[in-house]
């Protein structure tokens, strides 16, 4: 800015220079005009030149007078002109400092805002929240006050990401960030961390208990479907929470464990915790569980549950859904949604298949010798499902454990096929065409719709059971049910229903003409060895029968229709 200022004082300058050069030319002019009139004058009126001819000419010659005002007009000309000048480059001058200077400090606040705003959605970013989160630390410890910060993550974001595409990930950020923002009060920080991550920075708070109201205040402002590409998106969030002073008395504490009770409402899904000491295992042991799952499947550390699909016209139950937990030797048995996205993101998911594959297989095999048909639905993910070796593999499999196509059914979620759906079709055509059933899992939470599926050969789709647990209370739930299965039978797939805890919940699907249906109600998944006590107590009790083969539970149609 300095520089351009000079360069526009020394322009004025130049021009200043340029106006009293040609004044000064002007009054050379003028004098040479008075020398050379004077000179005519005298000559014409006296015939000689002599300076006494020279004064009588200047003395009577009333031109000469005019022509010898002539110097001061130029050099008053000129110097007027000049100053003009001079006064109006100081003017720009002026002018284009304080424009130059205000463009500074727009750049300057720019500037800071980059550094301390998210350019995704304008709200502050970590930076700014930990310098907020310091001041509202030193207030509430001056005014003794309770502080709170909340993080959230939205559940299943990439899963939507890679949908939807990176572009509508944003946009759902974005709209996220808005949201947020007009349900915050005015004295309440809102950040985006990063990712799909969110801080909202909580003061003066009388009660722990009075953030309940912050955190419905959230859930229901994201209550609202989200719309994208004309797409009804249902978005729900993980929130963890941490108080000042109880949990940390700094801001980075504080963080580290509203962020570790957040691990531990996504891992229960509680929608929010408040930090308690008892989640710390969370947290950062979440890296090193990476290792150790290659370690698990090497050395068989995963188990394999089965739950029971009972077909709701014959009672028969002759497939079960294969789940996978993982026994820590130092945590519980972990279920999969602890430990399968982290198999997804590290590329551990195509081991952890194998193994599934292989057990369940095994596993198929071992209850036809024990005389019992059973088919086996396995779930894969993603980077599974597109393998192209994929068919072979199982193929393979399925010879090694001699098992029958028809006996393997593979259950993808509609999000999984529109990560890539000309590839999924070319995949699911090969698998479909060796006899393998295929099932839709959780449908209904994903962004396809049944008409695109209909173009892929899939035989079975299973309605999610967020949709079939609250079918009593929740109407639209139950039409979006009820409109599955006829859509479904209509595509000419079976339908089953995902989640039925209760005898109601059977009999309305069986009434809704639902084909089979799953759920704790029958039994929660189970290990092997549980499954076929299962069957034999059930049994004996008089629930179930089995004959050649067949388990069958007996009085569905009488008792439930
Ligand atoms: P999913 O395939 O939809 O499996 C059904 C889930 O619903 C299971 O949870 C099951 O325990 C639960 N469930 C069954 N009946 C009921 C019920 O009546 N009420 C309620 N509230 N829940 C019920 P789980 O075992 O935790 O599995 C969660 C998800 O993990 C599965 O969802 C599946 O997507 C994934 N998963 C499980 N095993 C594997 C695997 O071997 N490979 C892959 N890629 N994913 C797997
Ligand atoms: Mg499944
Ligand atoms: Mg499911």
């Amino acid at each position: 800015m300095a520089k351009n200022t000079q360069n526009l004082s020394s322009n004025a300058r130049l021009l200043k220079a340029k106006a009293s050069k040609h004044a000064i030319y002007g009054v050379i002019i003028a004098l040479l005009a008075i020398v050379f009139g004077t000179v005519g004058v005298a000559f014409v009126q006296s015939s000689t030149i002599t300076v006494d001819t020279l004064v009588a000419a200047q003395a009577n010659n009333m031109a000469l007078w005019v022509l010898n005002a002539m110097p001061f007009v130029f050099a008053f000309w000129g110097q007027y002109v000049s100053s003009l000048i001079a006064f109006e480059a100081s003017a720009m001058v002026v002018d284009q400092t304080s424009d130059l200077r205000a463009q500074t400090v727009a750049l300057e606040a720019e500037m800071t805002r980059h550094a301390t705003h998210d350019q995704l959605t304008g709200l502050p970013n970590r930076i700014l929240l930990k310098d907020r989160l310091g001041q509202g630390i030193l207030r509430a410890a001056q005014s003794k006050t309770r502080l709170a910060v909340l993080i959230m993550d939205i559940d299943r974001f990439k899963e939507i990401n890679e949908a939807m595409g990176p572009y509508n990930g944003d946009r759902l950020l974005k709209q996220v960030a808005t949201r947020l923002q007009s349900a915050a009060h005015e004295s309440e920080t809102i950040a985006r961390l990063g990712g799909d991550e969110y801080a909202v920075v909580i003061p003066n708070l009388a009660q722990p208990r009075d953030v309940s109201q912050v955190v419905k205040r959230i859930e229901k402002t994201l209550e609202v479907p989200f719309m994208l590409e004309g797409l009804k998106l249902d978005v729900r969030a993980s929130m963890g929470i941490a108080f000042y002073p109880e949990h940390g008395t700094d801001a980075d504490t504080l963080m580290q464990r509203a962020d570790v009770a957040m691990y531990a409402a996504k891992r229960n899904r509680a929608g929010f915790l408040v930090y308690s000491p008892k989640y710390d295992e969370y947290s950062p042991q979440r890296l090193t569980l990476m290792g150790e799952l290659r370690h698990a499947i090497e050395n068989n550390e995963l188990i394999l549950h089965y739950q029971p699909k009972v077909d709701l016209k014959t009672g028969v139950i002759d497939e079960v859904e294969v789940l996978v937990r993982w026994n820590h030797p130092k945590y519980d048995l972990m279920y999969p949604d602890e430990f399968i996205p982290l198999a997804e993101r590290t590329g551990l998911i195509k081991p952890l298949t194998m193994w599934v594959l292989n057990h369940a297989l095994s596993q198929c095999t071992r209850w036809r010798n024990e005389g019992l048909t059973l088919g086996v639905a396995v779930n894969l993910s993603a980077q599974v499902l597109f393998d192209l070796d994929l068919p072979d593999i199982i193929a393979g499999a399925l010879a090694a454990h001699d098992v029958a196509s028809e006996r393997l059914i593979l259950e993808i979620t509609e999000t999984t096929i529109m990560v890539d759906k000309d590839r999924a079709l070319q995949i699911l055509s090969r698998l479909s065409d060796m006899g393998i059933r295929i099932a839709i899992d959780d449908f209904g939470t994903g962004y396809s719709s049944l008409s695109y599926l209909s173009k892929m050969p899939v035989d079975e789709i299973k309605i999610d059971k967020s949709f079939v647990l609250d079918m009593h209370e929740n109407k639209s739930n139950a039409v979006i049910v009820r409109a599955t299965i006829e859509l479904g039978h209509n595509l000419g797939m079976s339908v089953i229903g995902e989640g039925v805890e209760d005898a109601g919940m059977l009999a309305q699907l069986r009434a809704l003409g639902c084909d089979a249906a799953q759920g704790y109600y029958l039994t929660k998944p189970l290990p092997s060895d549980e499954f076929t006590a299962w069957l034999v107590t059930t049994q004996s009790q008089g629930a179930l029968k089995v004959e050649a083969g067949k388990v069958q539970l007996k009085g569905i149609p009488a008792d439930t229709a």
